[in-house]
């Protein structure tokens, strides 16, 4: 009886993850969403995906001098999950927001006012029932600033172009075409300085959240650590 008393006082929580370029973040919050039978909510890949469409509809450079014309482009655009893909205006595009050109452009299509209010809200709206962890740069500090858990994940500039090195190995047919570690280094150091210098939600850590440095943690280690604290701040109640 004390049991199911337990488990239905269980609180739904929102779990906030995040933290700089290729930090484990993605693969931490969909690991810990799994244990938990929570929703994970990747919010890098719907501004990947506003960066494709304006890559596919040609209208990137021009957005760089008239900014103004990113309303034309929200204006008419869907984005959504179906378990770990990513849908754009109907297309599956999991596998194209990954291109090194949308990493190379995202950090610009993501500074534009615009883009961050309607990919707010619509994030919003996916996590408003809780039971998410959804993972980006500002989840902690403007889209769920009360979430019951926030979590910052670090990692040294290296180890993390080292992470990224080896996934592009693992999917690539031919390694003589991969960019080589330093390259993959200063993008990474370059996306960082964007996103933490940009005007509107830079990325930067909640005063609330709690910091991890997984330059020398497994992945098994940090989602072990984030389930954890998860559990703990369900079965508290906060
Ligand atoms: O997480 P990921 O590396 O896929 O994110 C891609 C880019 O999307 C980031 O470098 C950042 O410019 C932008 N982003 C953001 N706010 C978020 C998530 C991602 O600005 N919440």
């Amino acid at each position: 009886m004390l049991q199911v008393t337990q488990k239905i006082g269980i609180k739904r929580i929102i779990i906030a993850i995040d933290g700089p370029a290729a930090s484990g973040k993605s693969t931490t919050a969909r690991r810990v969403a799994q244990r938990l039978g929570y929703t994970y909510i990747d919010t890098g890949a719907m501004y990947r995906s506003v960066t494709l469409k304006a890559l596919r509809t040609g209208i990137l450079d021009e957005l760089r001098r008239s900014p103004d014309r990113v309303f034309a482009l929200l204006r008419e655009i869907t984005i959504y999950f179906d378990g770990d893909h990513v849908f754009l205006d109907g297309s599956d595009v999991t596998t194209d927001i990954r291109e090194n050109r949308i990493s190379r452009e995202v950090s610009f299509i993501s500074s534009l006012k615009p883009v961050r209010d309607k990919l707010v809200e619509m994030q919003q709206q996916l996590g408003r029932t809780g039971s998410v962890v959804m993972d980006g740069r500002d989840i902690g500090t403007v889209v769920f600033p009360d979430a019951e858990l926030k979590i910052f994940l670090v990692a040294d500039a290296r180890e993390r172009a080292k992470r990224r090195y080896a996934e592009l190995v693992a999917k690539s047919q031919d390694n003589s075409t991969l960019p080589d570690l330093d390259l993959i280094e200063e993008e990474i150091r370059q996306r960082d300085k964007d996103d933490e210098e940009r005007e509107y939600a830079p990325l930067k850590k909640h005063p609330d959240a709690q910091q991890i440095d997984t330059s020398s943690l497994t992945i098994d280690h940090q989602v072990e650590i984030v389930h954890n604290l998860a559990l703990e701040v369900q079965r508290s109640g906060r």
